[in-house]
C-alpha cells in the first residue's frame, strides 16, 4: 500500500465552512489519525478542499474521466449514456474520478434521446403501465441512478413523457431504492417532476423564471435542483437574438437559482459536460465546473454556498456518505489550493494538488 501523505497547516474546507490550519494525514486512500512513513506537503497558505462533485456530466471514455481529475473533480454523476457498456466499464477505476451513471434514459416514444442521441430504444416509455418495465432493465443493467427526460410540448415535435407515466417511473423506481433524476427546462416540467416526488431537478426553465411557490414546494418536498448554469448560458448563447425566442434569457436560470436559495432549496453544481456531438452544446469536461460555480455565485450564492453545492450537497442527496467532507475515515478525495475560495470562488482554479482515494493525480 502507499506509504501516505500528511498536508501540514493547510486551512480545511470541511464541506461547510473553513477552519483553521491543521494537518490532515492520508493513509490507504482514506483521511487518516495519522500516517506514518508519510511524505509531507507543506499546506501553508492553501486550502484543502474535498473533491469536487459534478451533479451532472456525460462520460464515455478514460481520457474525460481523467480530465475531471486534473481538475479537482473526484466524483462525477453521469446523468445519461448512450453507450452504456462503454460508459459502465469505466467506474471504480484506479486513479480516476469515480462516476456513477444512470445508463440509458427514459424518455417518450420519439423523444430526442432514441431519435437523434443515439440511445437505445429500451430508454422508451410508452405509458404508465411500462414503467416498471424501465426500471427493471435499468437495475438490470446495474445503474447508480435513475434518469427521466422531460421534453417540451411544442409543435412538430413528439408528444413528450405525460405526468401520469413520470409518476410511475418515479414509484417504480423508489420501490427499486433507486435515486430518480429529471431533465426539465420548464416551469410545466419542474412542476410535473416535482409533483412525481423526484429526488433531483437538473436544468431550469429556459422562458420564465421558476416561481416563488413553486420553489417553496421544491423546498417542501425536500427535491434538489441542479440548475447546470454553463450549459443553460451556453443554450441562450447558441442562438443569436433574431432567433431565440424573445422570452427566452439567461437572465431567468439565474433569477431560478436566486428564488431557489431563498426558498432554501438544495443547489446542486452541474455542468452537463459531454463532448456528444448529437448533444445542443458540448461543454468541457472538468474545466467547466469551475465555470459553474463561478456562475452559481454570480446567480446569488455565497463562494462557501457554491463549494458546498460541489462537495457536501451532492454527497448527501446521492447518498455518497464517504465522501464531499474532510473527515477522519473518508475517502482521500482532496483537492488544494492556493488562496480561499470562500472569499473569491476563482480561487478552486489555483490547483496545487489533487488526490483521488489517496492516490495523487495532479
Ligand atoms: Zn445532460
Amino acid at each position: 500500500m502507499d506509504g501516505g501523505v500528511v498536508l501540514t497547516d493547510v486551512r480545511v474546507f470541511d464541506g461547510g465552512t473553513l477552519g483553521e490550519p491543521v494537518d490532515v494525514a492520508v493513509a490507504d486512500g482514506r483521511i487518516a489519525a495519522s500516517a506514518d512513513g508519510a511524505r509531507t506537503v507543506d499546506g501553508r497558505g492553501a486550502v484543502l478542499l474535498p473533491g469536487l462533485i459534478d451533479a451532472h456530466v456525460h462520460v464515455g471514455t478514460v481520457r474525460e474521466l481523467q480530465a475531471y481529475g486534473r481538475w479537482g473533480v473526484t466524483s462525477v454523476l453521469d446523468m445519461g449514456a448512450p453507450d452504456w457498456a462503454a460508459t459502465s466499464r469505466l467506474r471504480g477505476r484506479d486513479g480516476l474520478a469515480d462516476l456513477r451513471s444512470a445508463g440509458t434514459v427514459a424518455c417518450a416514444p420519439r423523444g430526442a434521446a432514441v431519435a437523434r442521441m443515439g440511445y437505445p430504444a429500451s430508454g422508451v416509455v410508452r405509458g404508465p403501465s411500462d414503467a416498471r418495465r424501465f426500471v427493471a432493465d435499468r437495475i438490470a443493467d446495474g445503474v447508480d441512478h435513475i434518469k427521466i427526460v422531460l421534453e417540451e410540448r411544442l409543435p412538430f415535435r413528439p408528444r413528450p413523457l405525460d405526468e401520469a407515466t413520470t409518476s410511475a417511473v418515479v414509484t417504480a423506481a423508489h420501490e427499486a431504492g433507486v435515486l430518480v433524476c429529471v431533465h426539465a427546462t420548464s416551469t410545466r416540467s419542474f412542476r410535473i417532476a416535482t409533483r412525481a416526488g423526484a429526488d433531483v431537478l437538473t436544468h431550469a426553465p429556459l422562458a420564465a423564471p421558476l416561481e416563488e411557490a413553486d420553489a417553496g414546494r421544491i423546498a417542501d418536498r425536500g427535491l434538489a435542483v441542479a440548475p447546470t448554469l454553463v450549459m443553460m448560458k451556453k443554450l441562450v448563447e447558441r442562438f443569436p437574438a433574431p432567433v431565440t425566442p424573445r422570452r427566452i434569457s439567461y437572465a431567468h436560470p439565474a433569477d431560478t437559482v436566486r428564488t431557489l436559495r431563498r426558498a432554501g432549496v438544495t443547489v446542486l453544481a452541474g455542468t452537463d459536460a459531454n463532448s456528444d456531438p448529437a448533444a445542443p452544446n458540448t461543454v468541457e469536461h472538468g474545466a467547466a465546473l469551475h465555470d459553474e460555480l463561478q456562475l452559481l455565485v454570480e446567480a446569488g450564492l455565497t463562494p462557501a454556498e457554491a463549494l458546498t453545492a460541489a462537495t457536501s450537497a451532492p454527497a448527501r442527496v446521492f447518498g455518497l456518505s464517504d465522501r464531499g467532507r474532510i473527515r477522519q475515515g473518508y475517502r482521500a478525495d482532496l483537492l488544494l489550493v492556493d488562496g480561499d475560495p470562500t472569499v473569491d470562488i476563482a480561487a478552486t482554479r489555483n490547483i496545487r494538488g489533487v488526490w483521488i482515494a489517496g492516490q495523487e493525480v495532479r
